[in-house]
């Protein structure tokens, strides 16, 4: 369902516009307006769907088929070094517009992205409670 006050539903509804570099029945594959660097590239779902965790597995599944696909020709066509794939979910993990994306970043020997954070060292133990807890879930 279109949400009013979601921009990325207003851009893949058509209202809204953007760098449209490819759409389909279910995505839309456009550049970021405010880019972290040359050829930013965003990937949304053309339904409303706020983050991961509301994602249907499926679908995420076409999607990252359809950004392998997208980051391969950008690898040939953008002279870049390398690429992070990024996806943010919830505002404490920095994301802004609450409508699911996924992002594909070039990366270049001088530019100025950062992904940083500080290891932590958990015992065996904990670590493997974590695993068992998930697991076990599943
Ligand atoms: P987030 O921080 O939620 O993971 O990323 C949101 C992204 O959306 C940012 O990289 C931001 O630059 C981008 N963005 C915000 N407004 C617009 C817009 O109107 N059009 C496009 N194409 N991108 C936008
Ligand atoms: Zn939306």
């Amino acid at each position: 369902m279109k949400q009013e006050d979601c921009i990325f539903c207003k851009i893949a509804s058509g209202e809204m516009n953007s760098i449209t570099i490819l759409e389909n029945s279910e995505f839309k594959v456009m550049l970021d307006r405010f880019p972290a660097t040359r050829g930013h590239v965003l990937i949304i779902p053309k339904e409303h769907v706020e983050s991961i965790f509301e994602m249907e597995p499926e679908k995420a599944g076409r999607l990252f088929q359809l950004a392998t696909q997208i980051a391969q020709v950008m690898k040939k066509e953008l002279d870049m070094e390398g690429m992070n794939v990024l996806q943010n979910n919830g505002s404490c993990a920095g994301q802004t517009v609450f409508h699911f994306h996924l992002h594909l970043i070039p990366r270049y020997k001088e530019d100025e992205v950062t992904f940083k954070w500080k290891a932590t060292e958990p015992t065996e133990e904990e670590l493997l409670m974590i695993g068992n807890r998930i697991a076990a879930a599943l």
